[in-house]
């Protein structure tokens, strides 16, 4: 038996098993994924091989905790018993593990990661513009997705709303490794972040990636820095002509909210954003609290599950007969994206509609590049 802190006891134990959660997890849609037992058999019998195993499948993904009548917090309660006062993740579970070792060796130096982007920057703007992982998800995702044109695009669109912030060289925000328990190499990527970012005198953090947006906002200490996901600066000043607007009507689109911006409810900026564009937006049948995941969260359990709830996913977008499924997550991107390259490489795909980040969406509208692309595919 191991030791169970009093806190995910009292957690546990205010669950009154209504089995509102269990009905609300995605995962539970395609396997036997319980939280609800999970809970019980804290409450009655401690932490058990079980849950120690049960740990590492659960997506994080928050949507029991927005229906629970108890407010029980089942998602934080599984990130404490991933600390490392229990045990890191099995590496066999873990995909692309080279990226969680570029974070373990992002430690070793006492240096961040140049970033080049394209666009206009000020050294001494209190904009700091940090674009998270993009470049090493170009060296090892191989799923038709180019990552490093969202750094150009989000830095395109900056501009056009008159900012010219700082490109930030900082190390990994260490989402990957703190959903895969290993908090001391978290712990020493967020102190240098943390001391860099001080350093720099940011005072308005800007990010495109919603992974990026929960580390800074919720395990990051940045007294006098606002976190800005750069869906809420476009939303308010990023404006189309209306001859474009009725133009880029054509194109119907649908969000799909990621579940890294669920816990601040980040979920009416991204689509003010696009309907500003003029583009026609719809809704999929899950949508904000009770959004389906991508099915991969940090980086773990990519198998048969997994690509379920890819399937269930994108079958809503098709149901919707979207051109276009956006995003703000580079990792639902990839995972997504991945899904439909294996369909591509068949002998038919079944996703006719193309899926992209909010930022290269909105973009190549602003640059009117998307309509024609938009005409020559349709
Ligand atoms: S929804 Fe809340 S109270 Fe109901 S079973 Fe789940 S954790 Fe317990
Ligand atoms: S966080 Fe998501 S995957 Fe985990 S138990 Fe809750 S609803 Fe299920
Ligand atoms: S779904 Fe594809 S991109 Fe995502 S972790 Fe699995 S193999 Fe990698």
């Amino acid at each position: 038996m191991v030791f169970i802190p009093e806190e995910l006891l009292r957690i546990a134990r205010i669950c009154y098993q209504c089995g509102e959660c269990t009905g609300s997890c995605p995962l539970r849609r395609v396997s036997k994924f319980n939280p609800r037992d999970i809970l019980y058999e804290l409450a009655t019998r401690g932490i058990d091989d079980d849950i120690m195993r049960w740990r590492w499948q659960c997506l994080i993904c928050e949507n029991c905790y927005n229906v629970c009548p108890q407010g029980v917090d089942f998602p934080s309660l599984i990130m404490e018993l991933r600390s490392n006062e229990h045990e890191p993740v099995s590496e066999d579970l873990v995909a692309h593990r080279v990226l969680s070792q570029i974070a373990y060796f992002m430690t070793r130096f006492d240096k961040g990661v140049p970033v080049d982007f394209k666009g206009e920057t000020d050294d001494n703007s209190e904009y700091g513009y940090f674009p998270g992982c993009l470049d090493y998800l170009d060296l090892f995702m191989d799923v038709g997705v180019n990552f490093h044109e969202i750094g150009d695009y989000a830095l395109m669109l900056l501009n056009r709303i008159g900012i010219k912030p700082k490109l930030l060289d900082l190390k990994c925000c260490g989402h990957d490794v703190l959903f895969q328990g290993n908090l001391k190499v978290f712990q020493q990527l967020v102190s240098y972040n943390e001391r860099k970012i001080k350093e720099l005198g940011i005072k308005k953090l800007i990010v495109s990636c919603a992974e990026g947006y929960l580390m800074f906002r919720r395990y990051y200490k940045l007294e006098g820095v606002e976190v800005i996901h750069i869906a809420e600066l476009l939303s308010e000043r990023l404006h189309f002509p209306d001859a474009e607007r009725v133009h880029n009507h054509a194109i119907k689109v649908a969000y799909h909210d990621p579940c890294a911006l669920k816990r601040y409810k980040l979920y009416e900026e991204p689509r003010k954003a696009i309907k500003n564009s003029g583009a026609k937006l719809v809704e999929l049948a899950h949508t904000r609290d009770s959004a389906l995941c991508c099915g991969v969260s940090g980086m773990m359990n990519c198998n048969d599950t997994a690509k379920a709830l890819r399937v269930l996913r994108l079958a809503e977008a098709e149901a919707k007969d979207v051109d276009i499924l956006i995003t703000t997550c580079p990792k639902c991107l990839s995972h997504f994206n991945c899904l439909k390259h294996e369909h591509e490489q068949g002998s038919e795909s079944n996703y006719k509609f193309e899926i992209m980040d909010l930022v290269v969406f909105l973009g190549r509208l602003a640059r009117q590049e998307l309509t024609e692309a938009d005409k020559n595919r349709r």
